[in-house]
């Protein structure tokens, strides 16, 4: 760690600027990373060091970070209506354009569209719908969220509560009342001795069911899910889960919200990540790959029961009470509809498939690396997680972080990639080329080995 020179950017960032998702402790003693460019799938810090973004920022710069196309579309935006709001009736074409284009992409039939700015605002929306939505039908006590340990549908007080985040909920007194939480599906991890995938998911459905018995099915609103869990480790589902998940859903008539703000357009190797796992969602909330990040912008789909039943209990109250200064800001609709306009032109669900075969099949190489106990992904995300015997699933103790160690390796490396306690998590830019992929993976092989040969001389290994 270099030393923190007095008036440097690092000396004043740490002065005056507090980071999100942080240690403290640690950023006040060591400060970060400060990065000023990017190009393609790189991004270069302060120092010049150049780095291959394999998280593409937070699971999100799809089209990497130098794409003038939609520095442009935000400029001329800019330029004709800079600021425009979705209140009282008022608009603009850009949002109605890209509402369009989203009904029209959509996995299953949707009716309409409400813009947000971020995953979590779009989520909470979701939640603040479903309790409007039930008012509506007369069934005012079926007001209960599920969400999943591990899952993650952001940080506002109600998609947090929704969310399984154990560092999200301490001190912070979440979850509120009425969040409920059911298991998280790592098979890797969780399953018994001989269990199989399937008799795993049939485990899991069966929890789910007895989650919602145990609360009342008349008191169970909704179930939030990610096709494929980001933040909780990159985790694809086991075989069969999402049709007996789907199933106990449908049973006690709860809502299905479908949180495709990492797998939207196109991540796991379809449009959707509803299409790679069949899903078929109530509601269905995107963001971050729907402006390639380039704009904070999220979207959320409902379906027409729920937008006919919202209608009517907003001429109960004179108006639909909910709406934000930035939500649908037009500069962010430009950048989303060139950003779409990107993605077809290049056929990037296309490409998504081509490549993901050399990113898939060149992690799963690392099985056999002395540290990895599982490799999963599909399309471009994947999880590696690391442990002390894969074989056995005997982890690593947690307080030495290998997770955290093997992120540092990488970084020295110029690799920048997450742990998410020791599982690693992998989500490059969609443009990622088969070239790209083997130097990303050659750069994550250097990691692993270094962090071996530390954790061998510590005897963790
Ligand atoms: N849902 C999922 C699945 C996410 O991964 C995230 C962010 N990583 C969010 C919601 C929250 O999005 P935001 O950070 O834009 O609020």
């Amino acid at each position: 760690m270099n030393a923190i020179r007095p008036n440097s950017a690092m000396a004043r960032d740490i002065a005056f600027h507090i980071h999100q998702q942080t240690d403290l402790k640690a950023h006040k003693e060591q400060g970060g990373t400060l990065f000023t460019k990017g190009d393609g799938i790189h991004v270069f810090d302060e120092n010049g060091k150049e780095y291959i973004e394999g998280m593409a920022g937070l699971w999100c710069a799809s089209l990497g970070f130098s794409e003038k196309r939609l520095a442009e579309a935000a400029y001329k935006q800019l330029l004709q209506l800079p600021y425009y709001h979705t209140f009282f009736g008022n608009g603009h074409t850009l949002a109605t354009d890209l509402a369009e284009k989203l009904i029209s992409m959509a996995p299953v039939k949707m009716s309409k569209v409400l813009f947000q700015c971020s995953g979590s605002e779009c989520n909470d929306a979701a939640v603040k719908l479903i309790w409007y939505y039930h008012n509506a039908i007369g069934k005012p006590e079926k007001k209960k969220i599920i969400g999943r340990e591990r899952g993650y549908h952001g940080n506002t007080i109600a998609s947090v509560s929704i969310s399984g985040q154990p560092h999200m909920r301490a001190g912070f007194d979440i979850p509120l009342p009425g969040f409920v939480h059911t298991d998280n599906p790592n098979y890797y991890r969780g399953h018994e001795e001989g269990e199989t995938e399937e008799q795993f998911s049939d485990r899991m459905a069966a929890n789910l069911e007895k989650l919602i018995l145990a609360e009342g099915p008349e008191t169970v609103a909704a179930f939030f899910g990610e096709p494929v869990q980001g933040g909780g480790g990159a985790l694809t589902p086991p075989r069969t889960y999402w049709a007996k998940i789907q199933a106990v859903l449908k049973k006690y008539d709860v809502l299905f919200v479908a949180d495709e703000v990492i797998c939207g357009f196109g991540r796991t190797g379809n449009m959707w990540g509803s299409q790679t796992y069949d899903l078929q969602p109530d509601m269905l909330s995107c963001a971050k790959a729907l402006t390639a990040s380039y704009q904070p912008l999220s979207a959320l789909m409902i379906s027409e029961k729920i937008y006919e039943a919202m209608v009517k209990q907003s001429e109960t109250h004179g108006s639909f009470g909910h709406g934000f200064t930035y939500g649908a800001h037009p500069v962010a609709c430009a950048v989303a509809l060139e950003t779409q306009k990107i993605y077809e032109e290049r056929d990037i669900v296309g490409h998504v498939k081509a490549v993901s075969p050399a990113f898939l099949g060149g992690l799963e190489k690392f099985s056999q690396h002395p540290l990895v106990g599982d490799v999963r992904g599909v399309g471009l995300i994947a999880g590696v997680e690391l442990m002390a015997d894969g074989a056995k699933r005997v982890p690593f103790p947690a307080a030495r972080k290998v997770g955290n160690l093997v992120m540092a390796k990488a970084a020295d490396h110029g690799l920048i990639v997450r742990a998410i306690g020791d599982r690693i998590a992998f989500t490059p830019p969609l443009i990622i080329t088969e070239a790209e992929i083997a130097e990303m993976l050659s750069r994550f092989g250097k990691a692993l080995d270094d962090a071996y040969a530390v954790l061998k001389s510590e005897g963790v290994a």
